[in-house]
């Protein structure tokens, strides 16, 4: 049967291009780059010749880039890092309510020990507003942490906006890029960010390896403690692997931006227009404008989301209910929620995400089991227009 996966926002497959280049760092070049003799500093300079790529990728210079274990931890030391470094001006953060639970879950910590956190609300198509971050800053606000592109409903959110507002009141500005990278340009100096969360495995890279970049000048303590690792700011035995793999990923993802954008934009586009044609009753959630090229969420009306998704699993057809985190639960996702979308709604939507290695004949596969596996789930659903019953809100 064919395989179609349409789930790049939980993760990619890593390129043959970047496994090629991280193989040897397993064996005959597997020195410790803190090690003073030849094989150590070869590996250290091929370290650095990795961070250069991704500094290049964003527009940063080699030394602000700081290698972690993920995403997560990258968005985990820019919020607690801050907190900690600014604890004598302050104690309150602004953050949105549609953000990752890397960052959600981290402001929630803090809340525990006493911080504030506002969590700016969004419109219906998940943008956050202006005005009500300006009017949330106080004389406490040490950092303001809004996504760059949002992982459910692909939302791209005024990054340059919100860096000018932070600047005028002396606030950092901490960005989770991690869907945004490799999927839109990024340039940090010209964005005017502080510092920015990213992940290798969302560009074609391998899992367990992130970075952030912290701008020249913007001090955070240490996240581990330990020994000198990544000037003295992450301490551990650098993942050297990872390392390469994010690097050569990071690479490609710059030289095949362009490409990239086009091809994935105009698959979704075409996804779209086919179920959308083909089935009355889906709804589109987010903004088409300001949106991710690969990403898509719809709410399949009177279709229930989790049997769906099992039906689409049984044809070989990968997708997502929302977060990974939250696909095993039954928990609505926080950020349809946001959007003022209900309960009901919620239930029957589906987020798809194409990538390089999607086909037009994937997506015609897909296309076509989709819409025998929703009329068929219309059919018999207690959602369905007919049965009404759990169409007011009370499921
Ligand atoms: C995947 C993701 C993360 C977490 O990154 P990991 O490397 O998987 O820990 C954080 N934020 C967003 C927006 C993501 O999509």
């Amino acid at each position: 049967m064919r395989q179609v996966y349409l789930d790049y926002s939980a993760t990619t497959p890593v390129k043959k291009e970047v496994l090629e280049e991280m193989l040897p760092y397993f064996t005959e070049k597997f020195g410790n780059p803190s090690s003073l003799y030849g094989i150590g500093l070869s590996a250290k300079s091929d370290l650095n010749k990795a961070r250069e790529k991704i500094a290049k990728l964003i527009g940063a210079e080699e030394r602000e880039i700081y290698f972690t274990s993920s995403g997560t931890e990258a968005d985990n030391w820019a919020v607690i890092g801050a907190a900690r470094a600014k604890k004598a001006k302050g104690n309150h953060i602004i953050t949105s309510a549609i953000e990752h639970h890397a960052l959600i879950h981290t402001c929630q910590y803090l809340e525990k020990e006493g911080y504030d956190v506002t969590y700016l609300k969004v419109d219906s198509k998940g943008c956050i507003s202006l005005e009500e971050l300006k009017n949330s800053i106080t004389d406490k606000t040490i950092l303001i942490s809004i996504m760059f592109a949002n992982n459910e409903i692909g939302t791209i959110q005024p990054i340059k906006e919100i860096a000018e507002i932070a600047k005028s009141h002396g606030i950092w500005f901490h960005t989770d890029a991690v869907q945004a990278l490799g999927n839109i340009p990024i340039n940090v100096k010209e964005l005017g960010i502080d510092m920015m969360s990213m992940s290798a495995h969302k560009i074609y890279g391998p899992k367990g390896v992130g970075a952030l970049y912290i701008k020249k000048g913007v001090v955070i303590p240490s996240f581990m403690n330990g020994g000198a690792q990544e000037n003295k700011r992450r301490a551990g035995t650098e993942n050297m692997t990872g390392i390469i793999g994010f690097g050569k990923a990071a690479e490609l993802a710059g030289a095949n931006l362009e490409k990239h954008i086009k091809q994935v934009s105009e698959l979704r586009n075409y996804f779209v227009k086919e179920i959308t044609s083909k089935l009355e009753d889906v709804d589109i959630n987010g903004d088409m404008e300001h949106r991710l090229p690969g990403n898509i969420n719809l709410t399949f009306n009177y279709a229930e989301g989790e049997a769906l998704l099992l039906y689409m699993d049984s044809r070989g057809i990968s997708a997502s209910t929302g977060s990974a985190c939250s696909s095993a639960s039954f928990t609505p996702s926080h950020v349809l929620s946001s959007l003022g979308i209900p309960l009901e709604k919620i239930y029957s939507s589906i987020r798809f995400t194409v990538g390089d290695f999607t086909t037009k004949e994937d997506i015609d596969y897909a296309v076509e089991e989709i819409v025998k596996i929703v009329e068929k789930l219309r059919g018999f659903s207690a959602f369905s227009k007919e049965r009404t019953w759990c169409n007011n809100g009370n499921v």
